[in-house]
């Protein structure tokens, strides 16, 4: 029984459509308050069931103040295994489809997707008889560029004949319900992958992962970090750090366990937050909520670093050290393979725009040069 309901819970949403999530949170959400206490946003608009069964409907739009992170599904009891996240995703899809959200809002981020998608940014390099390729996604090779080419060089290295790939995998668009921006954009990448041979793709960020994961057919993916041997070596510095688990990660304990593997090899003793693993807490960016409701994004990142208690925060995103480093001090997991030294004493600069877009262009001059005769476009 227990297992049907899992697999029930990773069900919905995929190719359920509106009608039948919002019957099911309806019917089903038996309102324990489990998820209200943890949120905001559902403090403000009630549980999911009553949301679904009132202005779920009539109101979709108002779940672009849902941060989509997840946490409700992974306290909600399993005897009821509600996916609340899954309907607020779908609700935003039926606003966009019916014309009726303003995207505006949200300019400076699709401006962020695009540029990563064109031919200024995005670019791939692919040595010949390449099968498994790198795939860094947006904030990192903008916020870590130093970092990006240390690695990509340890990589060369260690991987035969391995490729790089600098494109984004469009979750903002995925995010925002612009389901046919995602669909004309996504499946052509991961086919513009296939057809010149690449089977295996390596992600640094765990939102895309999530993405290659749910929709990327034909590739198998997983992240670096559950591939030490592939890794630089670590050097041992005792210090005492926590965790932050990405939303994106929440439903993979290889990768939280991976994350926690590199920590460990680096010496450091990992004191866990709170709320860690499935039930992780979101740093504020998900379902890009700060550009329509700041409060609640900074409820998020608030909270995260109140758990922190003074530790320094690790994690192996880096969209998520751009909201939690004005807050505490945080590294990227990487930054503790590569710089560990510089890491442990906050020395690590993290880019931000504009500075990112030129540092992702230089980045790419520079893949072309180590990579010369390689590069192509893939779609
Ligand atoms: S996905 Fe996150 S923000 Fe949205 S309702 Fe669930 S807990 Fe709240
Ligand atoms: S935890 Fe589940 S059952 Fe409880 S209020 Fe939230 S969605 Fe409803």
């Amino acid at each position: 029984m227990g297992g049907r309901r899992t697999d029930e819970k990773n069900e919905q949403g995929r190719g359920s459509g509106l009608e039948e999530l919002l019957a099911l949170h309806g019917q089903r959400c038996v309102h324990c308050g489990l998820c209200v206490r943890e949120c905001a946003f559902l403090q403000e608009y009630g549980t999911p069931g009553a949301i679904a069964a009132g202005r779920g409907r009539q109101e979709p739009e108002l779940a672009f103040a849902c941060s989509l992170c997840g946490l409700c599904g992974a306290v909600c009891p399993p005897r009821v295994g509600l996916r609340p996240d899954r309907m607020f995703l779908a609700m935003r899809r039926q606003a966009v489809a019916r014309g009726r959200a303003d995207l505006s809002p949200y300019r400076a981020l699709l401006f962020y997707e695009k540029m990563g998608t064109g031919r200024w940014l995005a670019g791939a390099f692919l040595p010949r008889g390449c099968d498994t390729v790198f795939f860094p996604g947006c904030a990192l090779p903008g916020s870590r560029p130093e970092m990006l080419r240390a690695l990509v060089l340890h990589l060369r290295r260690s991987v035969a004949r391995i490729g790089i790939v600098l494109d984004c995998c469009t979750k903002p668009s995925h995010d925002l319900g612009r389901q046919d921006h995602f669909e004309s954009m996504f499946p052509a990448l991961c086919r513009g992958l296939r057809e010149r041979g690449v089977r295996n793709v390596l992600v640094a960020c765990p939102s895309c992962h999530r993405v290659f994961k749910e929709y990327g057919r034909g590739l198998r993916v997983s992240t670096l970090y559950e591939h030490p041997d592939i890794l630089p070596q670590a050097t041992p510095f005792a210090a005492e750090v926590t965790v932050h688990d990405p939303c994106g990660a929440r439903e993979e304990p290889e990768i939280q366990a991976a994350v926690r593997r590199i920590a460990a090899a680096v010496s450091l003793t990992v004191r866990e937050m709170e709320h860690h693993g499935a039930r992780t807490v979101c740093c504020g960016e998900g379902g890009a909520v700060a550009c329509v409701r700041p409060g609640f994004a900074r409820q998020w990142s608030r909270r995260r670093s109140e758990e922190a208690g003074g530790r320094r925060v690790v994690t192996c995103c880096a969209g998520c050290l751009g909201f939690l480093g004005p807050l505490v001090e945080s590294s990227h997991i990487l930054d503790l393979l590569l710089t560990p030294r510089q890491a442990l004493a906050g020395r690590v600069r993290h880019h931000r725009p504009p500075r990112t877009y030129l540092n992702r262009l230089l980045l790419k001059r520079w893949l072309g040069r180590i990579f010369a005769g390689s590069s192509c476009r893939l779609r």
